[in-house]
């Protein structure tokens, strides 16, 4: 019998409590998942701000779909590229103040894109410890040097970079997309500038949220184009769509489109679904589904304190509670839907050993009565495991 090691694999993954399995989600209305039959209150979805189900995403999706059809039916660069896209794109470039943006079908294809292009020639890549897999394997796949610095550690950070020479990358996240917590951008930004190397950040989790329009963590500090030369977002959390675009340097995003396989030999994301995002900024930029995500937030570490329930320093919609054991998180996470509330178990390898975690994620579509049933839920589930 051919390839015998997955029996072992899955086995071995078993015993030591980081087995995976999927759900089936049956439908989902109002921020409640049915799954097998039964309701539960959803803090595991990234969509921060509701917009997944809100009517006029929905309706710009409709009326796209009416005027180009389901599919694009084409990569890119024969004839996926519409003006929808393009629409995107300008947007995108205006208020980011980029060059240039482009389009990828998801956040882990852009980044993968990103390491192919910049690293074609070899260099060197100097990337926080807690980087997404998808950079990570777009660096490991790629021609460069891999160095990678203590979660947050500008110091450490130093140090590689003094030993580094030739072209070099450096990668963060705006927001870190199992802490919650975000990157010292300025120090980062000095850094970079004064080594002459290239600052990137994943604003996976940032963009939407944060700025004062909602662009995201560029917008918050007002990062230049020349402080952050690679700048990437994605459209399936905050906005409630998908894929995800790369801002940056026309030249960049040229060498882009000549070089990115991704892009290249890939059928370009629905025009519907780039009208649906484009309409979704312009509702977010109103800022009421970011003020009452805030409020949620707030809201929720006050009570969760008052609790006692010991919370890390995340101001942001993700928040972790730190568990320490895979079993002791599943446990939780299982006792939790017991009680009607859908909060995922994340487990090594997504995190470090020994820091495996409920990871609890609020939205704006959270009522203040969600946040203290999941509280008092949380309190008891401590209790009885
Ligand atoms: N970067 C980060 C920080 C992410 O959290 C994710 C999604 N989990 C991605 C990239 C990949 O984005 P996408 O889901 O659009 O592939």
């Amino acid at each position: 019998m051919a390839f015998e090691f997955f029996d072992t694999a899955l086995k071995d993954k078993q015993e030591a409590g980081y087995l995976r399995r999927r759900h089936i989600v049956e439908y989902e209305k109002d921020g409640v998942i049915c799954v097998n039959g039964e309701h539960y209150l959803n803090f595991a979805s990234n969509d921060y701000l509701g917009m997944r189900q809100h009517p006029g995403v929905l309706q710009s999706w409709v009326e796209g779909l009416a005027q180009f059809g389901g599919g694009s039916g084409a990569s890119p660069l024969v004839t996926g590229y519409t003006q929808a896209h393009s629409a995107l794109e300008g947007y995108l470039e205006e208020n980011l103040q980029r060059e240039a943006v482009l389009l990828f079908n998801s956040g882990f294809a852009a980044n993968q894109a990103i390491c192919q292009a910049l690293f074609s020639n070899g260099g060197n890549a100097v990337a926080d410890k807690y980087m997404h897999a998808s950079f990570i394997d777009g660096v490991l796949a790629s021609n460069a040097s891999f160095k990678r610095f203590r979660h947050n550690d500008t110091a450490h950070l130093q140090t590689l970079l003094d030993s580094s020479e030739g072209d070099t990358l450096v990668a963060s996240e705006g927001v870190f997309s199992m802490d919650g917590d975000s990157a010292p951008v300025d120090v980062l930004v000095k850094q970079c500038a004064d080594k002459g190397a290239w600052l990137m950040l994943d604003d996976a989790h940032g963009f939407g949220v944060l700025g004062e329009n909602g662009f995201g963590t560029a917008e918050l500090y007002q990062l230049s184009q020349q402080d952050v030369p690679v700048l990437m977002g994605t459209f399936g959390k905050a906005v409630g769509t998908a894929g995800a675009f790369v801002a940056g340097s026309q030249a960049f995003i040229d060498y882009l489109v000549n070089t990115a396989r991704h892009y290249i030999y890939s059928t370009a994301m629905p025009a519907s679904q780039a009208i649906a995002t484009l309409y979704s900024l312009t509702v977010i930029a109103g800022g009421e589904e970011r003020g009452r995500l805030a409020e949620n937030i707030s809201h929720f570490r006050t009570v969760a304190a008052k609790q006692g329930l010991t919370l890390t320093e995340s101001q942001s919609a993700i928040q972790p509670v730190i568990c320490g054991d895979p079993h002791k998180a599943l446990a939780l996470s299982d006792a939790l839907k017991q009680r009607g509330i859908w909060v995922p178990a994340i487990r090594y390898p997504t995190v470090p050993k020994g820091s495996d975690r409920l990871r609890i994620t609020l939205s704006a579509s959270h009522s203040t009565k969600d946040i203290d049933v999941l509280v008092d839920a949380l309190m008891l589930a401590m209790e009885s495991v």
